[in-house]
């Protein structure tokens, strides 16, 4: 704007499923409007489609500096199936293409990487730019000790990226639902705690790996046992070798917390990704607040820390420490296959230069 360019704003808005929806959280983007306007302090053109001769229209009428917005890519069934028509329908609108969308650049859709074959250039925004400098650079060239603290409720999500990390870090700390699936694998009991009965295999592999390459895995020593999924639960602290019958995990322990506070202090390069335990409930948060309180003033020391994973981050802005990491990834699934080491679409789809 500020060098005369005219700008169209283009973004898909929840899942409409390729049916155009008036309202709500699969709608247009109208309610976005008036945000933006404030935002950028200027009035800003919407129209109700994204393609089509009616937005040509609106879009060849632009003078210098004026923003359009377009209306849900989504409404289009084209969109997620990366559909030509749809990307040279898109393609039409504009000279250049700024890909600013991280979180979902793991897709090859119409709008994130089709769009990009019918431009003169496309380059990466602001946005995509700091996500790669920060999640490239952290796997590629960390400072070290290079640290992971991997959590959340499903190791079948989680192997892949705990196996490229093992390639990479010196330290892997582990929390979350997902532990019990390692426990189980060493033989331990786990009373009603989360398990996938069929990844005990890979954890027993992942543990192995981890020990032939010197990295050192950290499993909990400790965890905060609940006598149901619920806040109120009465609960209890136990060692991970007396976890029986109808108990479950649900945190890690005060000593686990010790003991992970004390490696991130010592870490250069932390990646976060996955709470400790069920920290939506308050009674079962410690855990999560601990580790991302240790994030923080990790930063302040000078490490390089990056939260990454919608949960994770939930967890670290609920707990006041947002702004106190080096970098919140704003996307999750992008953000894993980024940190496994894979090529996201919507990032090979730019001009090299
Ligand atoms: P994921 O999507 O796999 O990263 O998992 C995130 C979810 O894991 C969060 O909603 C947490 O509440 C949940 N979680 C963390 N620890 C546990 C646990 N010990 N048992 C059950 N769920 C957990």
């Amino acid at each position: 704007m500020d060098k005369g360019a005219n700008v169209i704003l283009c973004s898909h808005f929840g899942r409409p499923k390729g049916e155009v929806i008036e309202t709500g959280k699969n709608g247009r983007l109208t309610p976005v409007v008036k945000p933006l306007e404030a935002l950028l302090g200027t009035s800003i053109i919407k129209v109700d489609d994204c393609v089509g001769p009616d937005v040509e229209a609106a879009a060849a009428k632009l003078t210098k500096g004026e923003v359009l917005l377009l209306d849900n890519t989504r409404f289009h069934k084209g969109e997620t199936k990366n559909d030509p028509e749809l990307s040279a329908g898109l393609g039409k609108l504009a000279n250049y293409f700024v890909m600013d969308a991280f979180g979902t650049a793991h897709r090859a859709h119409s709008s994130t990487a089709g769009v990009t074959e019918h431009m003169e250039y496309s380059a990466a925004g602001y946005l995509m730019e700091k996500e790669l400098k920060y999640l490239i650079g952290a796997v590629e060239e960390p400072k070290r000790p290079m640290m992971a603290i991997v959590g959340g409720a499903k190791v079948s999500t989680k192997i892949p990226v705990i196996e490229s990390l093992l390639e990479k870090c010196d330290v892997i700390l582990l929390g979350g639902g997902m532990i019990f699936t390692f426990y189980k694998a060493k033989g331990l009991g786990i009373g009603a705690s989360l398990v996938e009965e069929d990844m005990t295999e890979l954890a027993k592999q992942l543990m192995e790996k981890a020990e032939a390459k010197g990295v050192k895995l950290l499993l909990p020593e400790d965890v905060v046992l609940a006598d149901k999924f619920d806040n109120d639960a009465n609960t209890a602290v136990a060692p991970v070798e007396e976890i029986h019958g109808e108990w479950m995990g649900l945190d890690i322990g005060p000593k686990t917390i010790e003991t992970f506070t004390n490696e991130i202090s010592k870490a250069k390069t932390i990646i976060f990704n996955g709470p400790m335990g069920v920290f939506e409930m308050s009674n079962f948060a410690d855990g999560t607040f601990a580790v991302a309180k240790a994030m923080a003033e990790a930063t302040a020391n000078g490490a390089t820390t990056i939260v990454g994973g919608g949960d994770a981050v939930a967890a670290v802005n609920q707990f006041g420490f947002g702004d106190k990491v080096s970098h919140i990834s704003t996307g999750g699934g992008a953000s894993l296959e980024l940190l496994e080491g894979k090529e996201l679409p919507g990032v090979a789809a730019l001009t090299e230069v």
